[in-house]
């Protein structure tokens, strides 16, 4: 069985704490690879190799610097099928889709090679006499990024490009359950040319986290995971006076407008709510039509799309969507419907009878939906994380903004409408951070940024785009005086620049 250590200093290394975790294949519910988990000792290893590999780095010219990454983009290219076909393989997402979560982290690299335009600092001739002053961009040192389950190529690539491209050196901490193309990723970075210790991977869970966080040494820690372990990695980085974004979970809402393109309209819902089963934090989880007609109208046609969704393996090019990412990621989702249920929403489709033939021990669900779901209940509070879309039936467009306003969390929210006046409306007045008019799943260009609001993101400065040059970089002013040689006398007022 393959068997899936660490990356540090340039070189892939064996685990030495004796603990491991299972990679499973969640098509066929085997477990394909056993992942290493770091001991603390073994975390302190990847910071001083960083440490070591960083001051250089940093001084090294960010053109330079960049030119790793443009050569990274050759070797993705190059590697792509393979890599599309092992995130398929180790997350259960379909090949099509795997590709797109690979692109989606491309794109953040392509920005990132415009770093050193916009660390460029500022200058002010003449201050004051003979005063000019300037500021600087400087990297942070050594920085880390603890990543989820579910975009094993894009969100890495996110938090390590704009941050390598900034002079730092970087500890990425991937999710356990899918480590394969992270580690495949750090390998192409120093076939790039990175120097070795500039770009680690640690493999592991709690233990390998909490020693990222409690290490003087990171200034920073950018984190994409579930609510409550953004909330606890935000406390616990903020100990040691670490700089932390940490991105949460979601439950982001469709608002249905009358006038909607009802066919438009149901194909955004049916790939933004099933794409990927449901495991995005972008996917729509609720749909609001807006009055009884347009629900009605909605479910209609609604109802036999999700009958017929394409369910496969990850190797179907065909499918819709592929298995959960483990047995209990599928016993807890099904354990959602049953809350549904109990709760008194009605179950339009009931996807959990759904068997793949020939794979009946991957962990597959079939599309579900609920009609009539209300505000108090769990399914709409919470984050259920598969393929399961709810309907909360609104009166008015009222009532529908103030759903996905008041809701705990604020990632993402459409509206799907023909009027300009309420689209324009809507984005400026609802209380999330991305939206997303006729565009189901507003994720931001690279160039611009990504970042929830609310139960959705904790921290400062969201991730990419601009932002990520500010939450990897420090800035240093300096205040300078030429000739040096006016004398003045003592100053003992608050200086100002007459
Ligand atoms: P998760 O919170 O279980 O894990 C995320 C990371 O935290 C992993 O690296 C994991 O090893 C680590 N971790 C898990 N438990 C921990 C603990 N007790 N202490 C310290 N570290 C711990 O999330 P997941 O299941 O991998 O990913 C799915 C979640 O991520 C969903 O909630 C989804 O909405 C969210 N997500 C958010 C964004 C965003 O940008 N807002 C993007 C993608 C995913």
């Amino acid at each position: 069985m393959r068997s899936i250590g660490h990356f540090i200093g340039g070189k892939q290394v064996k685990g030495t704490s004796g603990r491991t975790a299972d990679v499973f294949e969640p098509m066929t519910g085997e477990v394909q690879a056993k992942v290493a988990l770091a001991s603390r000792a073994e975390v302190r290893g990847a910071v001083e190799n960083a440490l070591a590999a960083q001051p250089e780095w940093g001084v090294t010219n960010p053109q330079r610097r960049v030119r790793v990454l443009m050569k990274f983009l050759e070797l993705v290219a190059r590697d792509n099928e393979a890599l599309a076909e092992m995130l398929a393989r180790e997350h259960g997402k379909t090949i099509p889709d795997a590709r797109g979560d690979i692109l989606r982290g491309v794109e953040v690299v392509e920005f990132a090679l415009g770093i050193p335009q916009m660390m460029k600092g500022e200058y002010t001739e003449g201050a004051g006499p003979g005063i000019d002053v300037y500021s600087m961009r400087q990297p942070l040192g050594v920085v880390a990024g603890i990543t989820p389950f579910n975009f094993p190529a894009m969100i890495p690539m996110w938090k390590f490009a704009p941050a390598i491209a900034c002079g730092n050196a970087f500890i990425l901490k991937p999710s356990e359950r899918d480590p394969g193309v992270p580690m495949r990723l750090a390998e192409l970075m120093l076939e790039a040319g990175l120097p070795p210790g500039i770009l680690n991977v640690v493999n592991g869970d709690k233990e390998a986290v909490d020693a990222i966080l409690d290490d003087r040494d990171i200034k920073a820690v950018g984190f994409v995971g579930s609510s409550s372990i953004a909330q606890y990695i935000y406390e616990r980085a903020a100990a040691t006076g670490k700089r932390a974004q940490c991105f949460g979970g979601a439950k982001n809402h469709a608002i249905i407008m009358p006038d909607a393109d009802m066919d438009q309209t149901v194909d955004a819902l049916v790939g933004a709510g099933y794409g990927a089963a449901g495991e995005r934090c972008m996917a729509v989880s609720v749909a609001v039509p807006v009055g009884k007609t347009t629900a009605d109208r909605l479910m209609e046609k609604l109802v036999p799309r999700v009958e017929s969704l394409k369910i496969g393996p990850s190797t179907d090019p065909t499918a819709d969507f592929g298995p959960l990412v483990t047995r209990a990621a599928l016993e807890r989702v099904k354990d959602y419907v049953e809350v549904g249920i109990r709760e008194g929403a009605t179950l339009a489709v009931d996807g959990r009878g759904f068997k793949m033939q020939g794979y009946e021990n991957g962990f597959y669900l079939g599309g579900c939906l609920f009609d009539h779901v209300k505000k108090d209940m769990r399914i709409y509070k919470e984050e259920i994380f598969g393929p399961v879309l709810s309907v909360v039936r609104a009166k008015d467009f009222d009532e529908a903004l103030r759903l996905p306003s008041d809701h705990d969390y604020g990632n993402g929210v459409a509206i799907f409408t023909r009027d300009g006046d309420a689209a324009r409306d809507f984005a400026a007045r609802v209380n999330v951070g991305m939206v997303g008019i006729n565009v189901p799943i507003p994720v931001p260009v690279a160039y611009y940024t990504f970042g929830g609001w609310k139960r959705s993101g904790f921290g400062d400065l969201n991730q990419y785009g601009p932002d990520s040059v500010r939450f990897y970089t420090k800035t240093k002013t300096v205040t300078a005086r030429w000739p040096s040689g006016v004398k003045e006398g003592a100053e003992f007022a608050m200086p100002i620049m007459n």
